[in-house]
Order: structure tokens, then sequence, then C-alpha cells
């Protein structure tokens, strides 16, 4: 064991959680360890274009493909979870469907970067509905860190197009950048479903296209500044190629946004003060260390890794924050022995399905991002008493996942039609042109038996044990599932759109029964629940300000704090619950 330096804040972890945590912290000139598990990906203008280089030879590509992993910080892989093994240990029932990334920037690396706010009466669905559980706090108390949320990530949209089921923003504000425009394929479904109405239990639902909040650079309103990617800005320099440019539609944003027009964490790192604020890659956090007489954390341990082998190291600090993500956090907690019977339960995610089709004309697939709008309008409603919400994502590339296209199409036209030269080449722009995806993400409640444990008997190269996951999709969601399924099947019929939808096609994909509907599913990469906050340290993990009921200086951050999720992409609302645990651990820490 070597060194031991002191920190005011010692971090681990540097995902978005983490980053904000730290640079907030070292804004405040007190200083910031983070120590991240992963190497240190593209902090150069040049590192960053070798990863678009190495997504651009992937054969396939998928969310890790730009990223690949470093075996000392194993992470789960799309491809491995297909087949039911790789770095989690699946102990079922179901199939637990998504990754995340371990190297600086964490796992908004390859994020859409969808930022959408839960909504109000997300924060309340035991009393509301009597399903699922509240939160601690409700969207009034959040509503001012949505906003920092958002500067700091710099999210495009237009308030005018999120005022729905009661969200309400600050006197005055609107987002930093204008919306994105709409796709060509996405203003084409909003005018062929006008006036569509749908009933899931509770009356019926006018359903529009809607657009949706994006971390994506697109024009700056008055006075807003995007933020920084990989590189400092050089001092002077007239051309703002760091900036990151605006978004110009690559369609690739999961994995890599070859231009950098998507937010990273690596860009709040980037713009922190360095004289407070010290990152070490490849050191993974390993113990907990507790002082047996105060209870309070005494230290951390962590393994510095080359490739010659790892030594091991001890960190003391003032206050300690886990950011390592939900199921890393819990993995943390177990090993080091802490936290409770709560620690590593209530683990969830949307499970999402897909609905696909061929619209009756062509209408622009592949051009844009991978998507710019949703269908928001069964996030709500009185029918959550039965089921699950669910919100549709429409999709610009095809249909992609669902069965491999645009590969599959043209080798569909070669193989079954016999087509080539001028008669394939038409073939195919017919087909591909007309491809309409949706992706139905499903609302998911906490189950204490959904939980993330660790298993000794099976470890990662530094030895260290690897999560375990036991899982199971419930009938809350599945009715859902039911509902959603449904809902895509009437905007295909309004929009003329075939619909291609075979869910026995796509057979990597896990799949769950209902009566006799069979559904695959896939993961959305929206962790949540492990360390859950909550009212007492009978019922949770952590306070509002997701600090630990045990130990008072340590904070357990991220979306595995969230005691539900609704229906929206988590990072924005745990980056907002990020920012407003750095305001109360600075205050705190300059109380003395
Ligand atoms: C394909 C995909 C698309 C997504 N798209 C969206 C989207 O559009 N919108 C949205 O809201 N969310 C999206 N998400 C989810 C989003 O990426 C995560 O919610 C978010 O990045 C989590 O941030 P975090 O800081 O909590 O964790 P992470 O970003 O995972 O960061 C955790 C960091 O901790 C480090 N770490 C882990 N263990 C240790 C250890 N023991 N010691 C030291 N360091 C450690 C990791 O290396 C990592 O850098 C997507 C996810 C996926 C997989
Ligand atoms: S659509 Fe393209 S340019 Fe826009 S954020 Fe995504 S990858 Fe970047």
């Amino acid at each position: 064991m070597s060194d031991e330096e002191w920190y005011d804040v010692v971090v681990v972890g540097a995902g978005v959680a983490g980053a904000l945590i730290a640079k907030a912290v070292s804004d405040a000139k007190l200083t910031a360890l983070v120590l991240e598990a992963g190497p240190e990906r593209a902090t150069s203008f040049d590192g960053y274009q070798r990863h678009v280089r190495h997504f651009y030879a992937a054969a396939a590509k998928n969310a890790e493909s730009a990223w690949p992993p470093d075996p000392h910080a194993p992470q789960p892989d799309t491809a491995d979870i297909r087949q039911g093994s790789g770095y989690f240990i699946q102990r079922g029932p179901d199939r637990y469907g998504s990754s995340y990334t371990r190297a600086r920037g964490g796992s908004t690396l390859h994020w859409l970067g969808v930022s959408l706010r839960m909504l109000p009466e997300d924060f309340g669905i035991r009393t509301r509905y009597g399903v699922g559980r509240d939160w601690p706090i409700g969207y009034d108390e959040l509503e001012p860190y949505y906003r920092k949320a958002e500067v700091a990530m710099g999210v495009s949209a237009d308030v005018a197009d999120q005022r729905y089921h009661g969200l309400t923003f600050g006197e005055g504000y609107d987002y930093p950048m204008r919306r994105l425009p709409l796709s060509y394929s996405d203003t084409k479904l909003a005018e062929a479903i006008a006036g569509l109405t749908v009933d899931v239990g509770a009356g019926p639902v006018p359903v529009t296209v809607r657009s949706y909040p994006a971390a994506r650079n697109s024009t700056p309103r008055p006075g807003y500044r995007p933020i920084g990617t990989i590189d400092k800005r050089p001092e002077g320099g007239e051309v703002e190629m760091f900036v990151g440019e605006r978004c110009a539609g690559n369609t690739s944003c999961t994995p890599i946004c070859p231009i950098q027009a998507k937010y990273n964490a690596g860009r709040t790192l980037t713009q922190a003060d360095d004289t407070y604020l010290r990152l070490i890659p490849q050191a993974v956090v390993s113990h907990i260390d507790i002082d047996s007489e105060s209870g309070q954390v005494s230290g951390l341990t962590y393994l510095r890794y080359d490739d010659s082998g790892f030594t091991i190291h001890r960190v003391r600090g003032g206050a300690y924050v886990l950011a390592a993500h939900a199921v890393e956090n819990a993995k943390l907690m177990l090993l080091s022995g802490l936290g409770g019977q709560h620690v590593g339960r209530n683990l969830m995610d949307h499970p999402a399905l897909y609905a696909w089709g061929l619209a009756p004309e062509p209408i622009g697939a592949f051009r844009g991002p991978l998507s710019t709008a949703g269908i928001e309008e069964l996030r709500a409603g009185a029918f959550r008493s039965q089921h699950a919400a669910f919100r549709f994502d429409v999709g610009n590339d095809g249909w992609r996942a669902t069965t491999g296209a645009p590969d599959t199409t043209v080798a569909a036209a070669i193989r079954q039609q016999g087509l080539y030269g001028p008669r394939l080449r038409e073939s195919l722009a017919a087909a591909l042109s007309r491809q309409v995806r949706l992706s139905l993400a499903v609302e998911q409640l906490p189950d204490p038996a959904n939980q993330v444990t660790i298993d000794p008997s099976q470890r990662d190269p530094l030895g260290i044990p690897r999560p375990a996951i036991s899982y199971q999709i419930d009938d809350y969601t599945k009715a859902g599932m039911a509902a959603a399924t449904q809902v895509a099947q009437a905007i295909f019929q309004r929009a003329g759109i075939a619909d291609c939808t075979d869910h026995a096609s796509g057979t990597w994909f896990p799949t769950v029964t209902w009566g006799d509907q069979v559904f695959a599913y896939h993961g959305m990469g929206h962790f949540a629940g492990t360390h859950a906050m909550g009212s007492g340290p009978h019922d949770s993990v952590v306070d509002s300000y997701q600090r630990s009921w045990e130990h008072r200086n340590l904070y357990l951050v991220g979306s595995g704090s969230m005691p539900t999720m609704g229906t929206s992409n988590p990072t924005l609302t745990l980056a907002a619950l990020a920012i407003r645990t750095a305001e109360q651990l600075i205050a705190s820490m300059s109380r003395g």
C-alpha cells in the first residue's frame, strides 16, 4: 500500500454525476480528487478522432463500438448481453439488457443525449396511483436544478414544446439552445397522424409527434456560449473548433458524434480548474474503509493499473462521493459490507420494444440525428394505477437493430429477390427510404427482488468480484408493453404504414410473455434504483441529498438514488440531483 493523500472531496467515477460534483467542488476552491476506473479516452482532438475512426471501422455498430473496454475495468457489452454472458452474471429469470461505459466521461460517451425532465406526477405515484414509491422531494424542489443541469450539459429545446403533463419552468426561462429542427421523417409522421386519439384505459388521448430536449448543440440563445468539448479552448483562438459544432445530423450520436455536437462528461471535467481538481485514471476503487468509532468513512482503497500490473493505494478526504454508476456504486458498497438491507435492490430500467414498418412513400430515413422527436402523451394518466406508462422515440435510422437493416435489407434484395445493378439500387432506395421505427420505452416499478449482488467466485482481472443481476419484468410493465404495442399499431394504421413488426425475427432480443403475446425487449441503458433515496434508513439508503443515512460523510449519487424513474431517460434528472447534492455538500463543508 502506498501514499495517503487528503482532499476535501474524493469522487469515485468520472461520469456526468461525478464530473458535475467535482467541478462544483473545485469551483468553490475546495480540493477534489476524481478516481476513475477506466482509461482517459479522447482527451485531445486527435484522440477523439481515433475513436471516430474506430467506430467507422467496427463491423457491428453498437453502443460500445467507438469505446473499446479496458480489461482491467470491465463493463457490460451489448453483444454479450444478447447471449446472456459477459461481465454481468445474469441470474434471471429475465435478462437485464443494458450496458454502460467505464472510461473518463462514463456512459455519456455513448449516450443518445435525450434530456427529458421527469413529470411532476412521477414524484408521487404511490400517493396518486397506489403503485411504486413516492420521492422524498417533488418536482418544484428540483425544478431550479433541472435548469442548472440543462445549462451545464447544453440542452437544446424550446419551452413552448415542453409544457405538457404539468411541466413548469422558471419565470422567463428557456433552454440554453433552440430546439433541433424536426427531421423530415418526424414531420411526415406528425402530419400523417394529425387528429389521432387513442385510449389505453383512461379515456381518449390525442397523440402528437413532439420535439424532445437533447444535449446536442444547436443555435445558442442570447447569452449562452456552448461549453467546450474535450480540449481546453485555445487562448485567443479564432476558430472555436473545440467548442463542438452544431449538430449536423450525422446519425451516429450513439455511440459517437463525429463533430462533438453531443455532450459528454469529459466537457465538464475539461472546464474545471485543475488547481483544485485532480483526476487519476485507471484507478479502480475496491473498498470503502469505515472508522469503527465514528461510523464515518475514513478512506478509500484503490488499485492503479497499467499493462504491467497494479499497485494498491489509499486516499482520505473530508467527504466521499460514489458516482460510479448504479451497478458499480452498489457493488462497491456490497464489497465493503456496507449499506444495510436496501443496497443493490429495486434495480430498474426502461424495457423497450420496437415497432417497425414501411411508409407508403419515402420519408427520408437515415437523414438527421438518430431521433429528434417522441410521442409523450402516454407518459401520464389515470391508467397508471393499472399499467405502466410509456413513451416513444421516433427513429430516423431505418429499422436498424430490429432486423439488422440496412445490411439485412441489402442481403434480402440480393439473396431472396436476386437483384443486382440498377434494379438493386432502385429497390434499396425504395425500401430504405420508407423504413419507419418506433422505440417503445416502458416504465418499470421498483421491486426489491430485482437486485445487484456480488459473486466472489467470479472475479475480474484485478480480482474484484463481478456483479450478479437478478431481474424480472412484472405484470404491471408487461401490461404497459401491451398497451404501447396497441398505440404503435394505431399510429401505423392511421399513417398508412405497413406494419412489419415481427418480434420473432429479432431473435437476439430476450423475450417475455403476456397472455398469448410475446414481446422481444431490450434495455435502454437506464439503470436506476440500487441505492434509492427515501424518508429514513428503514426504507432507503440515502436521503434526498443522496447522503448515506449510515455514514454521513458518504454520498451515493446517480440514477441509483432514484426511487422511481417514470418514463424519462434518467440523465438529466441525475444531473439535477448531483448539482443539488454538490450545493449542499459545499455548504456543509463551508460551515465546517
Ligand atoms: C446506449 C445508451 C444510450 C443512452 N442514451 C441516453 C439518453 O439519450 N438520455 C439519457 O438520459 N440517458 C441515456 N443513457 C443513460 C446514460 O448514459 C446514463 O444515465 C449516464 O451516463 C449515467 O451517468 P453516471 O455518471 O451516473 O454513470 P457513468 O456515466 O456510467 O459514470 C460512472 C463512472 O464511474 C467509473 N467507475 C465505475 N466503477 C468504478 C470504480 N470502482 N472506481 C472508480 N471509478 C469507477 C466508470 O468508469 C465511469 O466513468 C444511455 C445509455 C446507453 C447505454
Ligand atoms: S446527429 Fe450527428 S451531429 Fe448531431 S449529435 Fe448526433 S452524431 Fe452529432
